[in-house]
């Protein structure tokens, strides 16, 4: 009887898993991960794994004494408790809700991308979020969202340029601060636009050779060299070129009619490349202010915890 309970637990943790995944204005591809503290065991999302097709395989069953044991005094990066675990996992480790949901919230990048934080800083708090500046994703990354939770003990992060963490106890308020988040979202963002064009970008047709260009009047050369999320840098690291001043036959070229791709993108290539379109479409003309300069972005995608994750989801 009890057991059973126990795995009623999981299975509806799943379950919650599985809406934040499927919905993609929040996890795009094997991006994202959820954790539930359980006894003394912590179930954490594997790499490359995809929150959208949640089962007990997606997640791994470890010993949390165990885990944050290691978490906590190991201090070389380069070595990971499990190595099928996402290099996200100390997060959920230091983190001590039961819950623990992280996600790529698109609205969240765009209003990362395109406001001060100066401004945005003081915006978040009194929505009682706390803001976390760009560090790139792993272990400093989960210390850093830790000090800042010893501080303001809320239960959210914005998580510059990459995303959001909401934890807790019950998992039907976590899914309502998420609602709740991206509503407010809405304050910066024109959010009904967003939803009509992630609409549009779903049903477009496979990627091979030419896309037709959804936004003539965007002109995409403003955004070279600007990694808005850690995946653009790991998964479509391509930037779009105008055609009248193309130089090298790698890069991905624009016209006012097409977009011409120099390969058939893989799945999760296509993914990102729909996740890139729905921001750019949002931003426009906007000036990007906070963005992964491209060398932080190529060290990131030379990681080797990342090149796990791209031979993982080609
Ligand atoms: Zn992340």
């Amino acid at each position: 009887m009890y057991y059973k309970l126990l795995l009623v637990g999981v299975e509806s943790f799943i379950d919650y898993s599985k809406i934040i995944g499927n919905n993609f204005l929040l996890c795009q591809g094997p991006g994202g991960n959820t954790s539930l503290k359980e006894e003394e065991y912590i179930y954490i999302k594997k790499s490359g794994k995809f929150l959208s097709n949640s089962n007990i395989d997606t997640f791994k069953k470890i010993n949390y004494f165990e885990i944050e044991n290691y978490y906590t005094h190991n201090k070389d990066k380069a070595v990971k408790f499990d190595n099928e675990l996402s290099i996200e996992a100390p997060l959920h480790v230091f983190l001590k809700s039961k819950y623990v949901f992280h996600y790529h919230s698109i609205s969240s990048i765009i209003i990362s991308a395109i406001n001060e934080s100066t401004n945005l800083d003081n915006l978040l708090i009194n929505n009682k979020i706390i803001p976390i500046k760009y560090i790139r994703p792993g272990i400093d990354l989960a210390r850093e969202i830790s000090l800042e939770k010893q501080k303001h003990n809320l239960d959210a992060y914005f998580l510059y340029n990459h995303g959001i963490v909401v934890e807790g106890n019950n998992k039907s308020k976590i899914m309502k601060r998420v609602r709740d988040i991206e509503s407010f979202f809405n304050k910066f963002i024109d959010y009904k636009k967003l939803i009509k064009l992630n609409k549009t970008i779903q049903i477009f047709p496979n990627f091979k050779d030419k896309v037709k260009n959804p936004f003539p009047e965007i002109n995409f050369d403003l955004y070279k060299g600007k990694y808005l999320f850690p995946d653009h840098s790991v998964f479509f690291p391509d930037f779009l070129t105008s055609k009248n001043v193309q130089k090298n036959n790698a890069a991905i070229h624009y016209d006012k009619d097409y977009i011409y791709l120099n390969k058939k993108l893989t799945n999760v290539e296509s993914i990102y490349f729909k996740t890139l379109l729905l921001i750019y479409g949002l931003i426009g003309d906007k000036e990007i202010v906070n963005y992964i300069n491209t060398n932080d972005g190529e060290n990131l995608r030379k990681s080797d915890d990342e090149l796990i994750r791209r031979r993982v989801n080609r």
